[in-house]
């Protein structure tokens, strides 16, 4: 049986695209499933969130981790539409490093959730939902088997890198993510090395980058650069600018592989096993 499994629930960045344009790659922002033997981990809750969650319901009474990136909308905005967190016999940890000691998960989402911005109050989800803070570079260890490194990623109000152990295997999610330009940080770099899969902010093209200087993304081509200077397994793009349309994406996906042979273009719904 596959004992590390990841599946994109939301690949874009920015908000949801939704449309004829984009039904191959998916309109969802940032998601995605890590299956690591019997658990399951969640990284972002973007919408991709909600689908997630109905595909969850039904079944047993689910234990799982949400690791938070950093806690801007589209990486947030799914949680309040994610029903499993509404049913106490539920138990989900929610592990955020990015906001510093001063501040909490459970204030920035009470913001989200309260009104007149959203009917229903945070509360509500405190019976399955437990908070937990770290700080970027600690090592977390959400179950016996399963090791966390992590990294602070320049990013504006702070992101954090996952690199995710399991089996001796490793999946790195690096998003949100803006180099010194013409250099790549080291701080990526030693957090990907080796990594079986690196899933990485290609919100931009390299010629796209100069116009967004400040703004806190990355291109596919220092993906690629990345990918081969750290030994990295295999490139999965991601945070796909929201209009960034399929036939867009296809190219890019070629010209990707042209310069690292092992990328792919991640949509919702694709599947990986390590
Ligand atoms: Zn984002
Ligand atoms: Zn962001």
């Amino acid at each position: 049986m596959a004992d590390y499994t990841i599946r994109f629930w939301g690949v874009r960045g920015s908000i949801p695209s939704p449309g004829p344009d984009t039904v191959r790659y998916g309109g969802n922002t940032a998601c995605i499933e890590f299956r690591l033997g019997q658990h399951l981990l969640i990284v972002d809750a973007g919408s991709g969130i909600r689908p997630l969650g109905r595909a969850l319901a039904g079944g047993e009474p689910i234990a799982a981790d949400i690791l938070f990136t950093h806690t801007h909308y589209d990486h947030v905005s799914g949680l309040p539409f994610f029903t499993p967190a509404y049913d106490a016999a539920n138990r989900f940890t929610l592990w955020e490093g990015h906001l510093g000691p001063d501040r909490g998960l459970k204030s920035v989402l009470q913001q989200l959730m309260s009104a007149p911005l959203f009917p229903v109050p945070v509360n509500l989800i405190d019976r399955s939902c437990a908070y937990r803070k770290f700080a970027p570079g600690d090592v977390l260890t959400p179950r016996p088997g399963i090791t966390v490194r992590t990294a602070q990623l320049n990013h504006p109000n702070g992101c954090v890198g996952y690199r995710i152990e399991h089996g001796g295997r490793a999946g790195c999610v690096v998003t949100d993510v803006e180099h010194v330009p013409g250099t790549l940080d080291p701080v990526v770099l030693d957090l990907v090395r080796g990594a079986d899969v690196m899933i990485y902010d290609a919100n931009y093209t390299d010629a796209e980058l100069p116009a967004h200087t400040g703004w806190g993304h990355s291109t596919w081509e220092q993906g690629c650069r990345i990918a081969q200077a750290a030994g990295v397994g295999q490139l999965l793009l991601f945070h796909h600018d929201p209009a960034r349309d399929d036939d867009a994406l296809d190219a890019i996906g070629r010209a990707a592989k042209a310069m690292f042979a092992e990328t792919r273009v991640a949509a919702d719904g694709l599947e990986i096993t390590l």
